[in-house]
């Protein structure tokens, strides 16, 4: 958590809450030590979640794609400071795409917390944030792997992923995450390379990074595909996008009845508005950018902090039974 943060109203309440919560923890637990009854355990304060981030409006602010989260105002909660793991993937190996910023940070920093090794993928221009990442893989005590490159080009893929098996000794969880988003008002303006850049980043790509893990994968381990909100519900100036999103999202169920037989389960995650690069280099218009997750019911954006349990759960072997699944995550709006 950046010090800019500290200082907005929504932070302020949060530590005031938190506060209040360890008092109550430490008087709970002497109590239960007074009574000659067995420890008890700290409680978890109740939050709001209506008031624990940030709410629009919010600072007009562009960046050249792809986008630092690192200079975001204010900056994305991924839960540096918050996730706390239980051992829920202690051994796994996962390979994140997207893994330096925004949803799939808050994934891989939730994954080593929660005891496993982690690949990422990001762009080279993106390196400053993928530091910070791979710092707290390690200060989780776990490998950290860093795998930058183009998923447009299918031979990085293949090596992708080789080098991910190299370098973590197996892979398990495999989480297809990596987008580029670009507003356009019009179809017209949609140039081919736009709409060429989409297919392949958001689909070309996990089709060839899936494909080459299918191999490596063993009975229990699962494939994470992150689609939107907007592939049920699209926003009329995300045309190419919204496109990606829905075929992400029947890829995802197909594939699932394919290879449930094997062992191997394959769900996805529909996110509604979250507060991250892809929003800000590109992503939406400064109109849109300005009031972002207002028209939820919650009244603003997801942090990428709230999807890290999600992206765990279904990675994880408490979600035996789960596959071709798709998770949603909207503040209230939107399917799932
Ligand atoms: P983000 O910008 O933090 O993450 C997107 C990542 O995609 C980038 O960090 C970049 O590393 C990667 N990427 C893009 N093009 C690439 C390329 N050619 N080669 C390698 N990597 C490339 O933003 P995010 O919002 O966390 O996005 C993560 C996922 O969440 C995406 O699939 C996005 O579509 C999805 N999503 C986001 C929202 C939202 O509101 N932020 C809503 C629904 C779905
Ligand atoms: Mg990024």
């Amino acid at each position: 958590m950046s010090s800019d943060d500290n200082d907005t109203p929504s932070r302020r309440q949060v530590m005031g809450g938190l506060a209040t919560g360890i008092a109550a923890v430490f008087s709970t637990t002497a109590s239960a030590q007074q009574d000659g009854g067995a420890p008890a355990r700290p409680e978890v304060p109740l939050r709001n979640p209506v008031t624990l981030y940030p709410k629009p409006p919010f600072p007009s602010q562009t960046q050249p794609w792809p986008g630092l989260a690192s200079k975001m105002q204010p900056r994305p909660d991924h839960g540096e400071t918050s996730y706390k793991g239980s051992g829920r993937l202690q051994g796994r190996k996962a390979l994140i795409t997207g893994g330096d910023s925004g949803i799939g940070r808050a994934a891989a920093i939730a994954y080593a917390r929660e005891g496993a090794d982690v690949a990422i993928n990001y762009l080279p221009a993106e390196e400053p944030d993928a530091r910070e990442v791979v710092a707290l893989i390690k200060e989780a005590g776990r490998k950290a792997v860093a795998l930058p490159g183009d998923i447009r080009n299918e031979a990085f893929c293949r090596k992708l992923v080789a080098d991910a098996v190299k370098g973590l000794g197996g892979l398990d969880i495999l989480v297809n995450n990596a987008a580029k988003q670009q507003t356009q008002d019009s179809i017209l303006d949609v140039t081919t390379e736009q709409f060429d850049t989409t297919v392949k980043t958001n689909l070309y790509a996990m089709f060839w990074i899936t494909k080459a893990a299918m191999p490596h994968l063993k009975p229990g381990s699962a494939i994470i595909n992150t689609t939107s909100v907007n592939a049920y519900d699209p926003s009329e100036n995300l045309l190419d996008y919204a496109m990606t999103k829905g075929g992400i999202m029947i890829f995802t169920k197909a594939l699932a009845r394919q290879v449930a037989k094997q062992g191997i389960r394959v769900n996805g995650v529909a996110p509604g508005p979250f507060w991250t690069p892809l929003q800000v280099s590109g992503g939406q218009t400064q109109e849109n950018l300005v009031k972002f997750g207002q028209d939820t019911p919650m009244g603003r954006p997801g942090q990428p902090a709230e999807l890290a349990g999600v992206y765990v759960e279904l990675a994880s072997a408490g979600a035996s039974y789960t596959t071709g699944q798709i998770y949603g995550a909207s503040g209230g709006r939107g399917n799932p």
